[in-house]
């Protein structure tokens, strides 16, 4: 490809999402939106990019995510915005600034939208993804937590994508929790460093608990002789955790116990998730999520429990399994034949439309044959044909295009006829 070519398409690690693929694809984020308002999960929008701030503070500026992915610009008041790499620091930012949490808690909310991070691209990875997600704010009680996984869980198979669950508990960062886990932790790693693979060792100081995502065969036998946080957890994260696994077991959510899920992003605290899918390559995660006790005081508020899911959809179109078919929601496609007929076939598809009845039509003045096959193409259930007769007469050809079957009527009768 020429440098002009490349300047012309779509950047790097980014996709089209082109018909019939993008009604699946809608379908999809409809279900989840669908399937979180069931549980009482209100839609929230918030803006693309934030000030980077949001994600330094939030985040965590030690995070694989803020230091090395984030896309950050200076617009033109030389202000340091970012696109957004995930959705839980915005929303609770939102929270924060319209002071949602001093109502009626918890907040419930839901979310869909594009996000970015500048990652190396591989199938399922990519620069622009999109994730829906659920955040519940304001409550610490176990409850939630299995609400939020049971909630992602169903919205999972509702999808057609098989998956494995994968549940810890991180503890809370405290001396007597987290904070003590990971002196014991570091002290392991020190120990053992001339195991470990080169850049994890780099990694001890400032992000030990990512040596457990390492792809690195040297340092993954280390890693299965470290000590883990769920043997370390304080009396009230333990009982928490417990509390959670047995919410879960009631309603029949299976899961698998995971010592070693940390998690990329410092917000998270106690009960941390993934879920992943058995049919996707190397970038197996279809979503994940936790509890992230400390990040309303990162940025700035009170403390206020919180805990999210971010599905993500990309991948979650490479796992599914059952792929229903869809289409437009056109179930009238109109057949114009002669000059006079073309107008008309305008008029009656608006009429349709405005009926609440999805109707298409020529709009490439195609001969007889060519709009019979540009009506399968539609995915119309009938065609509509107005030739010289009809159009002299008043009537309509109605053709079900299932049976071939047709009939000559009244136009006026048209759409009673199509509801029955
Ligand atoms: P995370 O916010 O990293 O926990 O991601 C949650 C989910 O979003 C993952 O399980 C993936 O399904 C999806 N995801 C994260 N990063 C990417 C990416 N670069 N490309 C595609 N999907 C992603």
């Amino acid at each position: 490809m020429s440098q002009d070519q490349r300047e012309l398409s779509a950047p790097k690690g980014t996709r089209d999402l082109l018909p019939p693929e993008s009604w699946a694809w809608q379908s999809v984020v409809r279900l989840a939106m669908d399937t979180f308002a069931e549980a009482g999960y209100a839609p929230i929008e918030t803006p693309i990019f934030e000030h980077t701030e949001v994600f330094e503070r939030g985040v965590g500026e030690a995070t694989e995510v803020v230091g090395k992915q984030m896309y950050t610009f200076l617009d033109r008041g030389e202000r340091s915005l970012t696109l957004r790499p995930e959705g839980t620091a915005p929303v609770m930012r939102a929270v924060l600034e319209h002071n949602l949490h001093r109502g009626p808690l918890p907040i419930k909310v839901a979310y869909a939208g594009p996000m970015f991070r500048q990652e190396r691209p591989q199938k399922g990875r990519y620069r622009q993804f999109f994730q829906v997600g659920i955040e519940a704010i304001g409550s610490d009680d176990p409850r939630v937590d299995a609400e939020v996984i049971e909630v992602g869980t169903r919205f999972y198979s509702a999808a057609g994508v098989e998956t494995k669950l994968l549940v810890n508990s991180i503890g809370h960062q405290d001396p007597s929790c987290r904070q003590g886990y990971i002196k014991l932790l570091v002290e392991y790693l020190e120990a053992n460093s001339s195991s470990l693979a080169p850049e994890d060792r780099e990694r001890i100081g400032a992000n030990p608990l990512r040596t457990f995502d390492s792809k690195e065969a040297k340092t993954k036998e280390v890693m299965a002789g470290a000590p883990v946080i769920t043997d370390h957890l304080c009396p009230s994260c333990a009982e928490h955790f417990e509390a959670v696994r047995g919410l879960l077991a009631d309603v029949g959510v299976g899961y698998e116990l995971q010592p070693s899920l940390v998690r990329g992003l410092d917000y998270y605290t106690r009960t941390a998730f993934e879920w992943t899918s058995t049919n996707l390559g190397s970038q197996d995660a279809v979503g994940g999520g936790g509890r992230y006790d400390g990040l309303s005081e990162s940025l700035g508020g009170p403390p206020l429990p919180g805990i999210g899911i971010a599905p993500g959809i990309d991948r979650i179109m490479l796992a599914r399994q059952a792929r229903v078919s869809e289409a437009a929601p056109v179930r009238v496609y109109v057949v114009a034949l002669g000059d006079a007929a073309k107008g008309e076939s305008f008029r009656l598809a608006t009429r349709l439309r405005a009926a609440g009845i999805g109707a298409d039509l020529d709009l490439m003045g195609r001969g007889m044959k060519g709009q019979m096959k540009d009506a399968s193409r539609s995915g119309a259930r009938w065609a509509v044909i107005l030739g010289d007769d009809e159009m002299a007469s008043g009537q309509v050809t109605l053709k079900d295009l299932g049976t071939g079957e047709q009939e000559t009527m009244p136009s006026d009768q048209l759409e009673a006829r199509v509801r029955s």
